[in-house]
């Protein structure tokens, strides 16, 4: 059994039902992440996790144990919010040691786990200040502190780094990740960046309008997307509709031209609409051999983005987008230039119908 259990947890507020029959069982130690669009129900999800949202029905067990119905504090559960959660009038070393007290913990035991947890967060000398003298990424560090100083049997996450700029963003979520792996704790992290929940999880949950269209590893996610929706949400992607030319020998048609993929189509019939996908990075500009595919067309646009160029080329009716690694001895491709894009076989993903 793992070491939290959801099964057919739904949520109605009034007559809108924004979780329906969500079910998902996560590892002890494991690191889950749900990724989804605004409003598409994760944070919800994570509140009747931590027992701040009471389920409409279907159950959370966690250990074991029924939580379903416990209220926040018998959970044993740490959360961090987006931003700015920290007690203003409490010292940094306060709000570490805020569920310690409430816990009814001795002085001396609170100290040390308080100074503990400030060598874990690498802010050892910052005990005394207030909030409002920390910088961004240190507050959520803080809270991060906060929630773990009373040994919480899962972490939770609620889109902890969305207010930080980027860069402190990409460095505290590593930060993160570390000591996640470090105290090996049962975390779930909510955010709507596809990059962020690439990076950082064992596991992502793709969520759509309340329910999970797709759960697997950061590759899995990338590289099969399930449906119609994971594909355009996770990475920048060319999506169109293909005719099924040949099922038994991958054969279809894009915009009028003929390109095959190694994926399975043996259950669509002849001349069946297939949605299929292709990752800029997965096309280059020229070259095809009997491996690879190719369509032609025009170029319709060239976006210099630092580390790649992308270009967008005009096939008949369609467009795709592809990237070139930067380099600069490379000669930038010319608007309204004829142009050959190519790719792999086994590179042209086919999407099951949403
Ligand atoms: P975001 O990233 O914007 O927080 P989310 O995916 O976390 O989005 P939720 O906050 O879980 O989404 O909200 C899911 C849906 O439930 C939304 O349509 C929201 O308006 C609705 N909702 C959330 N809380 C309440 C509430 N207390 N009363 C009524 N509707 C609510």
């Amino acid at each position: 059994m793992s070491f939290i259990e959801i099964s057919h947890l739904r949520k109605s507020f009034g007559p809108s039902t924004v979780v329906h029959d969500f079910n998902l069982s996560i590892d002890k130690g494991e690191f889950v992440s749900f990724l989804g669009p605004s409003g598409c129900g994760k944070t919800t999800i994570l509140r009747m996790i931590a027992g701040f949202e009471k389920a409409t029905s279907g159950s959370i067990r966690v250990g074991g144990s029924e939580m379903t119905n416990l209220p926040p504090a018998k959970r044993n559960v740490g959360m961090v919010f987006q931003a700015y959660a920290l007690f203003p009038n409490l010292t940094v070393a306060g709000n570490i040691g805020f569920g310690l007290k409430i816990a009814g913990k001795e002085r001396g035991e609170i100290d040390a786990r308080v100074a503990e947890m400030l060598e874990l967060i690498k802010l050892p000398d910052l005990g005394g200040r207030y909030p409002y003298q920390l910088s961004g990424g240190q507050q959520q560090r803080v809270a991060l502190a906060r929630a773990l100083a009373v040994k919480p049997q899962v972490l939770l996450l609620d889109e902890p780094l969305s207010a930080l700029d980027a860069k402190i963003r990409v460095s505290l979520r590593e930060e993160i990740r570390a000591l996640q792996r470090e105290l090996g704790i049962t975390t779930v992290f909510v955010t709507h960046d596809q990059e962020e929940a690439l990076s950082i999880s064992d596991r992502i949950v793709v969520m759509n309008q309340g329910h999970a269209d797709q759960v697997g590893t950061p590759s899995e996610i990338y590289n099969n997307p399930a449906t119609r929706f994971v594909a355009s949400f996770v990475g920048t992607l060319n999506l169109f509709e293909a005719r099924v030319v040949d099922p038994a020998a991958g054969r279809v048609s894009i915009d009028g031209q003929p390109v095959v993929t190694r994926r399975d189509i043996s259950a669509f019939g002849i001349a069946d609409e297939a949605m299929v996908a292709l990752r800029p990075e997965a096309l280059t500009l020229g070259g095809g051999d009997d491996d690879r595919n190719t369509l032609t067309g025009t170029v319709e646009e060239v976006a210099f983005l630092g580390a790649v160029i992308r270009v967008r080329v005009r096939l008949r009716e369609a467009r795709v987008s592809l990237d070139i690694f930067n380099d600069p001895a490379l000669e930038l491709p010319k608007i309204g230039m004829p142009a050959v894009v190519s790719f792999k076989k086994e590179d042209l993903l086919i999407i099951a119908p949403s």
